[in-house]
């Protein structure tokens, strides 16, 4: 079977901005109001020569229980359980949220391997402001801008040094 890699993080962090950026197609609903994409899009795709599986999570579902971090629990965790490689992702120009940090200690108890991202990192200030995420506790983030194409071959570089 194939590597599994899974695309994780709050609502309208650029989750599925970055599944249509590696997968090179349209495939995933990407839009401004968060919870849009309420199902699971999967895709498989290449990544520096290497086939992976890779999973866009819903920030939202409907169906799930109704706290915000139950519906990102009940999208995420099924996924996450099966992933060879977690991508989290925060969004660079809102910061650390609340939500983020409930997230993110979630993820680190699933014990998986975990590369953390900071989108919407383009331009100037944007690798200053993805540094806040270290206080995650995931590790080092990558800047990316998954909508200016900006960090990709980067981060296309960590995904397949992890398969
Ligand atoms: P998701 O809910 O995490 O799947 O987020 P989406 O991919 O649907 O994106 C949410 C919003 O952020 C959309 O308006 C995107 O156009 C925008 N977005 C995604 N990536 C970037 C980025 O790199 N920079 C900026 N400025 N906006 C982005
Ligand atoms: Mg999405």
């Amino acid at each position: 079977d194939l590597p599994i890699v899974v695309i994780a993080g709050r609502p309208n962090v650029g989750k599925s901005t970055l599944f249509n950026r590696l997968v090179g197609r349209r495939q995933a609903l990407v839009a401004d109001t968060p919870g849009v994409t309420r199902d699971r899009k999967e895709a498989e795709c290449t990544v520096r020569g290497r086939r992976i599986r890779l999973i866009d999570t819903a920030g939202l579902e409907e169906s799930a229980p109704d706290t915000l971090y139950g519906r990102m629990r009940a999208s995420s965790e099924s996924a996450v359980a099966q992933a060879d490689l977690v991508v989290f992702c925060i969004d660079a120009r809102a910061g650390i949220t609340p939500a983020d940090e409930h997230f993110a200690a979630w993820i680190r108890r699933q014990g998986r391997p975990v590369l953390l991202v900071a989108n919407k990192a383009e331009g100037r200030q944007g690798a200053a402001a993805a540094m806040e995420a270290f206080a995650l506790g995931l590790g080092t983030p990558l800047a990316i801008s998954a909508e200016h194409g900006e960090g990709l071959s980067e981060l296309m570089g960590e995904i397949a040094d992890r398969m």
